[in-house]
């Protein structure tokens, strides 16, 4: 949920003629630029406008006396206006029946102003990467306005066609949908002209009934376009659209001839390239691509064919067409990398345009707003404009002064030549710089020390030079972090609760070894109710790094007392005992009502009360008489088998046993503690009941405790081949000369060892791992920082310094890992040495 960038939507007035809102309360005709769905992003309070919505995890109306106190003065709501014009008379509230609708009509009015094509792409992989193909090959010819990354959902759509303007020449706009009926909306608002389907594939399955009813609502995009490709052997797409009636429109391609309106065929050259032939009639054209894999060929194939159908003349057409050999791999990620002397690198190799330089800059403010690093910009030229140097440099250099920062760097010739736009009285200091070159010569960079350092830049300036400067140099062996599959795997989760049931993240063991301050930062908008660690440590340190939901110490320690109440965390209260010591420390503190969470034990026989009726009897008692000192904020208890079908006798038994016990605390108190019991397979198998509060744990991570959840996997591990030999026959290999390969083997050896967290019990052929997409197995004993693995099978096609992967990859994940070695897969994560570099990515 961004807002959206350079458009001038002109007044609200305007806006309202494509709307019947059920009731407005205008007080200006203020111009509006920005329109807001996050109250997070703010940055322009006088020309925002703010759409309250109502989504799963949270509503937007809770955020408007902010915003007002901000500066804000227009909301769409969709609530009675009524206390609002009264709270805010000096603001203007529009009253819409649903405020997402209401964005997607003005959208769609939006859209209808503008007479240029729109290329409309769906499928289920490939859309960005086939936008940016287009957008790369196309902008010599057109001036393109296209969704900024993959801005491709109910939300995202209309707030990538309000980029459209009168200066485009062409637009290119993806669109996702997760659930049918969704594609005729984008569609009405997209009204693509042409179309790509790009394939079909099992992502968001679960919503459709079959694979043919997720065809046909995607192919729904095209209903109205004049012309779209797609993938002719793909039988199932073509029955979509027999089915549908969209044969006239429909432009196939086929590596059978005569089969569709294109015969495509490939020819690989061994160096990495491939050449592309697509014939129609008599006509031919060939492109040559910088690619081999199956993904890149086919989305060049979809490029290529729908650029035949555009109007271009000769000579644009050629033009095009080399292009296909400067096709670069899209990288979509913003990545966060440790540097030195403290700083946090934001790397974004995205392409360098002003949407996406809006995005990455609300990332670094959302990060140093909490974190209390100073932030620092490097940019280079942002390329393939389509407006004039003049303005575009005009507009960066207003936005970059609308966000809080220390040092501005700018790389380029035009940024030096328009650096006038970034020197305004009262911000950071600037500096700018032709070449990378240049800046990498100076020793400005050394000086820059406890920052978050966004880096983005255009391709050609190479800014990962920037970046390998800046950062740590550590270890090679990385685990890799998809902070975007964390959320959805917490999305799932809740779709599996009562709507007003709430998430307590377990974050204990550094957030099960991912990380806890990038995992707790990840989630942090997520509407959790808390957050849980095991030790107040843990607590202390995501309270110094700017985190502020509620922490819950899950094992409080008398020691730690002090450090609880001085960064605010909650202790688990498991006896009387701990309950009373720490009732006396609250009061030394000169404190009251400090929020505890009462542990039940009814059946892990862990720690907590046993809920018989005598202990809970006494506990009432001590309750009441450090009442004004604590105060229960949740009463909980913990499944011993919640993954254990066999079992389920014995867990209703815990969930009777803890209801029991907590109506007849919450009988004995004057206020209502929340409840919880679920952990993540109490979640998945146990959903019929119902709490406050649900504690999820590994499932965050992509593991589902009973396997019947699809999640994402959030973690790869990854290393790279030290080290080649091929060992003479009948030598053995490492420590106590357990290893051996066939004869004239090859092994390699990897940097990672059980110090790192890598069990020793992977010895001998136990453990594997992947080298260009094969396992390779251990041979001999996994030593304390490396281990050697056999190569045998890929000999000849394997070099040093190649990507070898412990997990993370389909038939090597976590649970894999966790079999062959007979644990659990919570062993294998939480082991992680904290040696192991972590790097974060948001896909
Ligand atoms: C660790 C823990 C959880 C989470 O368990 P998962 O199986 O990872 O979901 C929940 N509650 C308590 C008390 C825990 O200690």
């Amino acid at each position: 949920m961004t807002p959206i960038y350079n458009t001038i939507m002109s007044t609200l007035q305007n806006i309202l003629e494509y709307l019947r809102p059920i009731q407005t309360h205008l007080v200006d005709e203020r111009p509006i630029r920005h329109i807001l769905t996050d109250s997070r992003k703010l940055t322009s309070p006088s020309d925002s406008l703010f759409f309250a919505m109502r989504t799963a995890s949270g509503d937007g109306h809770k955020y408007i006396p902010q915003l007002y106190e901000h500066g804000v003065r227009a909301f769409f709501i969709c609530e009675p206006i009524e206390p609002y014009v009264e709270r805010y008379p000096d603001a203007n509230i529009v009253q819409v029946q649903e405020t997402l609708r209401a964005l997607q009509q003005i959208a769609s009015h939006w859209r209808m102003r503008y007479n240029y094509p729109v290329i409309g792409i769906t499928g289920s992989n490939g859309k960005t990467v086939v936008k940016e193909f287009l957008y790369h090959l196309l902008s010599g010819c057109y001036r393109i306005v296209r969704s900024p990354k993959s801005y491709n959902s109910q939300l995202g759509v209309p707030l990538s066609i309000l980029n459209m303007e009168e200066e485009h020449t062409l637009a290119i706009f993806e669109a996702g949908i997760s659930m049918p009926m969704e594609m005729l909306r984008l569609q009405r608002i997209i009204r693509p002209t042409l179309g790509i389907l790009t394939n079909i594939g099992a992502a968001h399955q679960e919503n459709f009934v079959s694979l043919n009813q997720k065809i046909e609502e995607k192919l729904q995009l095209f209903v109205d376009a004049d012309h779209f490709v797609y993938d002719a052997d793909s039988d199932e797409i073509q029955r979509g659209i027999d089915n549908l009636g969209l044969s006239d429109k429909a432009i196939g391609w086929s590596l059978t001839p005569g089969k569709a309106y294109y015969h495509v065929s490939y020819s690989h050259s061994g160096d990495g390239t491939t050449i592309i032939t697509v014939q129609h009639a008599d006509e031919s054209s060939t492109v040559t691509i910088p690619f081999a894999d199956q993904a890149s060929i086919q989305n060049a194939t979809h490029c290529l064919c729908l650029i035949g159908l555009l109007p271009l003349t000769t000579a644009q057409r050629q033009a095009v067409l080399a292009r296909f050999a400067t096709l670069e791999a899209i990288e979509m990620r913003l990545e966060v990398k440790e540097g030195q002397a403290g700083n946090r690198l934001i790397n974004d190799a995205y392409n360098n345009d002003i949407n996406s330089l809006r995005i990455a800059l609300d990332f670094q403010k959302q990060r140093t707003a909490t974190s209390h690093q100073q932030a620092v910009i490097i940019l280079s030229d942002i390329l393939q404009s389509a407006q004039l140097p003049r303005d575009l440099y005009k507009q960066v250099g207003e936005m970059i002064a609308q966000y809080p920062h220390t040092l501005f760097i700018g790389v380029g010739r035009e940024l030096c030549n328009y650096q006038d736009y970034f020197q305004r009285s009262g911000e950071g200091k600037t500096a700018f710089y032709e070449t990378t070159d240049q800046l990498l010569a100076d020793d400005l960079l050394g000086t820059i020390t406890h920052a978050e350092i966004l880096v983005k830049g255009a391709r050609q300036f190479q800014f990962e030079r920037i970046v390998q400067h800046l950062a740590k140099q550590v270890h090679e062996t990385t685990l890799e972090i998809d902070l975007e599959a964390l959320v959805n795997n917490l999305k799932s989760y809740k779709a599996l609760l009562s709507p007003e049931t709430r998430i307590i993240v377990m974050a204990k063991a550094q957030g099960y070894g991912i990380g806890a301050y990038e995992l707790a930062k990840a989630l942090e908008q997520q509407d959790l109710a808390a957050l849980a660690v095991a030790l107040a440590d843990e607590g202390k340190e995501l309270r110094s790094k700017g985190i502020l939901l509620p922490i819950i110490v899950m094992n409080p320690e008398v020691e730690a007392f002090e450090v609880m109440t001085q960064s605010r965390l909650e202790p688990e209260i498991y006896n009387e005992r701990i309950l009373r010591e720490f009732a006396r420390h609250v009061e030394r503190q000169g404190l009251s009502h400090y929020p505890v969470h009462i542990e039940l034990d009814t059946g892990m026989h862990r720690t907590g009360f046993t809920p018989d009726r005598a202990t809970l009897e006494h506990l009432a008692q001590t309750l009441h008489e450090v009442e004004p000192l604590i105060r229960v904020q949740s009463i909980f208890t913990h499944l011993a088998a919640a993954d254990e079908p066999m079992m389920s006798d014995f867990t209703e038994q815990q969930f009777a046993l803890y209801d029991e016990g907590a109506d007849y605390l919450t009988s004995q108190l004057s206020y209502r503690p929340l409840r919880h019991v679920q952990n993540t397979a109490g979640m998945e198998r146990y959903n019929h009941h119902h709490y406050d509060m649900a504690r999820l744990g590994v499932g965050l991570y992509g593991i589902s405790a009973t396997g019947s959840l699809t999640l994402e996997p959030v973690a790869k591990l990854r290393t790279t081949l030290l080290q080649i030999k091929t060992i003479p026959d009948g030598e053995t290999i490492g420590y106590g000369r357990r290893g051996q390969v066939a004869p004239g083997g090859q092994i390699g050896i990897i940097p990672i060892g059980y110090a790192d967290g890598y069990d020793r019990r992977f010895s001998c052929g136990v453990g594997s791992v992947m080298i260009h997409d094969t396992l390779c197995p251990i041979v001999g004993n996994v030593c304390m920082d490396t281990c050697m693995v056999d190569l045998t099978a890929l000999q000849g096609k394997v070099a040093e310094g190649d990507e070898v992967i412990i997990f993370g990859v389909p038939g090597l994940q976590v649970s894999d890992l966790a079999e062959r070695i007979g644990t659990i897969p919570y062993e294998v994560i939480s082991k992680l040495s904290p040696r192991i570099k972590r790097t974060y990515y948001k896909s």
